[in-house]
């Protein structure tokens, strides 16, 4: 197996790697670096190896200008994020993924993050997998990667690996386009079952903090009960519990949305007696449509005019509406 050896530039706050091939010359160096970042100028920059705490670096202001020097543009030592081994997750021609398919695309995902690129599959199956970089229409980029599943031990091999970019801005991003909630889960996960009780806010902060990486969007929390079946009293258990966890809470009134089952509708107001309660839309629409039998006029024109209703701008239009729907639904919708 090949030792592949990555070297990692940092300029104006964004991190590149690039993988350093065994038969490269430096001026081969110098050109991968200038592919990555566009905007530097051959013969304007300057070439050093980076330590942490380096005190060259970290006086770096009086000595160099930012911008002509990598990897010292900030006076604090680099941080090395928990998502450093990723970038050694895809590595050579015949490398093994003993759990299948789930554990390539796993991989890959987290090392497209690392590295700092993004991909598109050409083919994506239980079988083989394929992937090009994103950029191989915009730049004719040739990275590549070809994965298939050994039928006898039910592995994961990778064929073949084209593992240079020939695009630019390979740059890993905090906020990339991979961090998809696939990897949001693999990490969350782990999270939870190491501390069941940690609250989402705290998650996304320790996946900024550890990872480097942000979370393009809100956590939330799910409580869920199972029950023997959907009734009052199990959901009266449940709304208990429920509010026993908003009183460790103090937070603003929370209103509730239900799809109004029976039990929910006569336990709420015992438990949340002062907490507004709706009714979803989409169920109210259902419900209606239930009353009438399948095949019926009425079981699609009388959830359209209730649509109608929900839908009016002002509260004439909403009056005419309601009249239209009581007036074709009769008992059944009153
Ligand atoms: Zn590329």
């Amino acid at each position: 197996m090949d030792t592949s050896y990555i070297v990692k530039f940092i300029y104006s706050g964004e991190a590149a790697t690039v993988p350093l091939l065994h038969n490269w010359s430096f001026v081969d160096l110098c050109n991968s670096i200038r592919s990555r970042f566009p905007d530097l100028i051959q013969g304007n920059f300057m070439l050093s190896e980076s330590v942490v705490s380096n005190t060259v670096c970290e006086d770096s202001s009086t000595m160099l200008e930012e911008n002509d020097y990598l990897g010292c543009y900030r006076a604090e030592a680099p941080k090395s994020y928990m998502t450093k081994g990723w970038e050694s997750y895809i590595h050579s021609e015949g490398q093994k993924f003993e759990g299948g398919v789930v554990e390539f695309r796993d991989k890959l995902r987290k090392y497209a993050i690392e590295i700092g690129f993004s991909y598109e599959f050409v083919r994506n199956d239980k079988v083989r997998v394929i992937a090009q970089c994103s950029k191989k229409h915009s730049q004719g980029c040739n990275w590549l990667v070809k994965a298939h599943l050994c039928r006898d031990n039910g592995f994961f091999m990778i064929k073949r690996l084209v593992n240079v970019h020939t695009c630019h801005g390979v740059i890993r991003l905090q906020k990339s386009k991979m961090m998809g909630s696939k990897v949001v889960k693999s990490i969350v996960l782990d999270k939870i079952r190491a501390n069941p009780n940690k609250k989402p806010i705290d998650i996304a902060d320790e996946i900024k903090s550890d990872y480097g990486l942000d979370v393009p969007y809100r956590l939330y929390p799910v409580a869920y009960a199972i029950v023997d079946s959907e009734n009052e009293s199990n959901w009266r258990f449940f709304l208990e519990v429920l509010a026993e966890e908003f009183t460790k809470h103090p937070m603003r009134r929370v209103t509730f949305i239900s799809d109004r089952h029976v039990g929910l509708v006569s336990a709420f107001p015992r438990v949340f007696p002062n907490n507004p309660h709706g009714f979803c839309f989409r169920h109210l629409m259902a419900n209606l449509s239930d009353k009438f039998p399948a095949g019926s006029y009425l079981k699609d024109q009388i959830p359209y005019l209730f649509m109608c209703c929900a839908y009016s701008r002002t509260p004439e239009m909403y009056e005419f509406n309601m009249e239209i729907l009581r007036s074709e639904g009769g008992d059944i919708v009153a």
